[in-house]
């Protein structure tokens, strides 16, 4: 297994004192989040799931944690290692809209910075320079590969700031 990101390893030996019935009803009305409480744990999500093998709490387990209010999912790795293939979301028998709940899930993580380095400084480069991360020069060159041109990154920015990306920072 790969190195795994957050502060919620595994439910061995952890004990959850509250169940906390609000942050299942706050998770109920984000988008997707109105079946949610039909979930049956049959773990079919799970078993499809291609990143099932990265991460330390399954797709299904994630479910069951909000489904008991644990606001602790919003520390595990599965809500940032999802890959958002939409896998669960097609094999679950009671069309739970799985995956659109996991990106708000990403999204109350982030106001709550409970968000990866990685992620946010993707974000920043994204928006200063309309790629995700810079690419080596000595790998291009290794390569004989010209230098990547300069981007134009206004018509990108003009996408960016319609969809608020720099306007929601952490922790607001
Ligand atoms: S496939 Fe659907 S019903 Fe089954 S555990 Fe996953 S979310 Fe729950
Ligand atoms: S959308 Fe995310 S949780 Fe669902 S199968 Fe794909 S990677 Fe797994």
């Amino acid at each position: 297994m790969t190195e795994s990101w957050g502060q919620f390893k595994s439910f061995e030996g952890k004990k959850f004192d509250t169940l906390d019935a609000e942050f299942t009803k706050e998770v109920s009305k984000l988008l997707g989040g109105k079946d949610l409480t039909a979930c049956f744990q049959c773990a079919k999500c799970s078993a499809g799931c291609p990143v099932s093998d990265k991460v330390n709490i399954q797709v299904h387990e994630l479910m069951r944690m909000l489904l008991f209010g644990l606001k602790e999912v919003l520390e595990t790795d599965m809500v940032w290692l999802c890959t958002t293939c939409y896998t669960c979301q097609e094999r679950c028998p009671q069309g739970i809209d799985i995956t659109d709940i996991i990106f708000g899930l990403k999204n109350m993580a982030f106001k709550k910075k409970i968000t990866p380095p990685g992620y946010v400084a993707a974000r920043k480069s994204l928006y200063d320079s309309g790629k995700l991360y810079e690419p080596t020069e000595w790998e291009r060159e290794d390569l004989e590969l010209d230098d990547v041109p300069e981007l134009n990154v206004e018509d990108t920015r003009k996408v960016l700031d319609k969809t608020g990306l720099m306007k929601l920072e952490e922790g607001e």
